[in-house]
């Protein structure tokens, strides 16, 4: 095609791309890889041979493919940076936590039964923040910080009369910057693991104190399976949601039946331990006495760090614990509360209006840019060299795991990964053999990434489609009325869809059988 050479490069790069030879090949990949926004692009082939004969049996390599290279998905968790992938994992961690809760995915439904809660550990606070109010009753909001009060040292008002929508740009900022703890709060930041791990200790003690048992029985008789989710909020600091199920002790269990299972990832989930011997708990535990612990446990922890001339703090989880009994009996379904965990597992720092680039200059930015100073500026203390503050400073100084369980709570990212591989091979995309007798030639490089201007263009337009789709399965799932309870399997027409959408694919290479695996 003649372009006139003041056409716009984008719209050039478009119209080539459109008139290129293998264009209908291109949109095939990109359909297959859901519009990822920024696929891996791999070069390559592999090749199976009989071993006796040498004949070949199965032979893929990309120069086959439009442009010579087979895309593959960037598998990133965060729906800013590629939303295709992040529903994957949304989907992921939506099955993980619903199949801990009413059981499938290699838990036995029996866990349905077991006392569980949905708990929020939050932040405590660090200086007044603009906050929204909401009024009781549907009444309008209230104001921010309506108390008449002098200026601070600073010459700020430490009053806002302000009524603030949850939209005010102002929102999580503080009313005054220099009052306010940054240093306290970045420590904090950097410590919640450590506040966690004590709240994991303290929760079976509490359990013991209420039941009127000693330790060693509680210890002896049950077991807290737990998966948890991080939420970063506007004010910068997160808020820590956890599910948390008792289950009773397997009579041959060789585990250590409380502690030390906090197996964590920060985007992945190792795990190679088992759900499928998940008992029943013994019947003195309920709900009501696990969210009664749990408030008390979280109110217990205090955790001193001593940073000498630096500062001293004492570090406890914010005066705001909230605690759901989310059993079948009493509480909202498993799918209502997978969903809403599912939701944080694809963002992260977005809300707090943290910006690497340095450019913004919002009021949220400013803040969270004080933040990544404090963390910097600490970093050199030697005291504190443990919290690693420089290397998290970009995360706000959070140096945990955006989702992490513990090893019996349910199945894993890894199973459910490799049930979709295999979902993959079943539909006959993989047709290769396989077992003795054969030999497979494989060899695959990384030879780029991303699109052209005008790929970009085209591939976003099929990651909305998939977008479109995905919501239009939800909302037929949530229309369909279900027997026998208020859970839906809306999510399974999800994978289902997208496994199928994927296997739909004209070839793509079986390097670690999952994009997310192979690379
Ligand atoms: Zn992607
Ligand atoms: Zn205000
Ligand atoms: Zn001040």
């Amino acid at each position: 095609v003649d372009l006139p050479a003041s056409l716009d490069p984008v719209l050039a790069d478009l119209i080539g791309t459109v008139n290129s030879p293998d264009y209908d090949d291109w949109v095939r990949q990109v359909h297959g890889i859901g519009g990822c926004s920024n696929p891996i692009h791999l070069a390559g082939y592999t090749r199976v041979r009989d071993a006796t004969t040498g004949e070949v049996a199965y032979e893929y390599s990309s120069r086959e493919a439009a442009g010579g290279v087979v895309l593959v998905r960037c598998g990133n968790r965060r729906a800013s940076v590629c939303s295709s992938c992040a529903a994957i994992y949304s989907g992921d961690i939506y099955h993980l936590v619903r199949s801990g809760l009413a059981g499938g995915k290699g838990v036995p439904d029996s866990v349905a039964t077991h006392p569980r809660v949905f708990a929020t550990l939050t932040a405590p606070g660090f200086g007044a923040v603009h906050t929204v109010r909401p009024g009781a009753g549907g009444r309008s909001a209230r104001p921010c910080h309506p108390r008449r009060t002098a200026s601070c040292e600073h010459g700020r008002a430490t009053s806002c009369q302000v009524r603030h929508g949850d939209d005010d740009p102002l929102l999580g900022t503080p009313l005054c910057g220099q009052c306010y703890d940054y240093a306290g709060s970045v420590v904090w930041q950097a410590s919640v693991g450590d506040l966690w791990s004590r709240f994991r200790t303290y929760l079976p003690r509490h359990l013991a104190t209420l039941s009127g048992r000693t330790r060693a029985q509680v210890a002896a008789e049950l077991r807290l399976s737990f998966v948890k989710i991080v939420e970063y909020q506007v004010r910068g600091l997160i808020h820590v949601h956890v599910v948390i199920r008792v289950d009773g002790i397997p009579t041959e269990d060789p585990d250590d039946p409380v502690e030390s299972q906090d197996e964590q990832t920060r985007d992945e989930d190792q795990d190679s331990g088992t759900a499928a011997e998940v008992v029943a708990p013994p019947d003195w535990v309920d709900a009501l006495m696990l969210a009664e612990a749990v408030e008390s446990a979280a109110r217990a922890v205090v955790l001193s760090v001593e940073a000498g001339r630096s500062g001293a703090w004492s570090l406890r989880w914010g005066s705001q614990v909230h605690v759901r009994d989310i059993t079948d009996t009493g509480g909202e379904s498993p799918g209502k509360v997978a969903a809403y965990v599912a939701k944080y597992a694809s963002k992260a720092t977005e809300v707090t209006g943290w910006d690497p680039s340095g450019r913004l200059d919002t009021p949220r930015a400013v803040h969270t840019a004080a933040m990544v100073r404090a963390a910097w500026r600490l970093a050199e203390v030697p005291e504190l060299e443990r919290l690693k503050l420089g290397r998290w400073a970009k995360a706000l100084a959070y140096r945990g795991h955006v989702s992490s369980k513990s090893r019996r709570y349910s199945t894993t990212l890894g199973a459910l990964r490799q049930q979709r591989a295999q979902f993959r091979a079943a539909a006959g995309q993989t047709r290769r053999p396989s077992g003795e007798g054969w030999i497979l030639d494989s060899f695959w490089e990384l030879v780029g990434h991303g699109y052209t201007p005008g790929q970009a263009v085209i591939a976003a337009d099929i990651a909305r489609d998939e977008e479109i789709n995905r919501a239009a399965f939800r909302e037929a799932g949530a229309a369909r009325p279900r027997a026998g309870g208020r859970d839906n399997a809306r999510r399974h027409d999800d994978v289902t869809e997208r496994g199928a959408r994927v296997a739909s694919q004209q070839q793509a290479p079986t390097i670690g059988g999952d994009a997310h695996n192979g690379l």
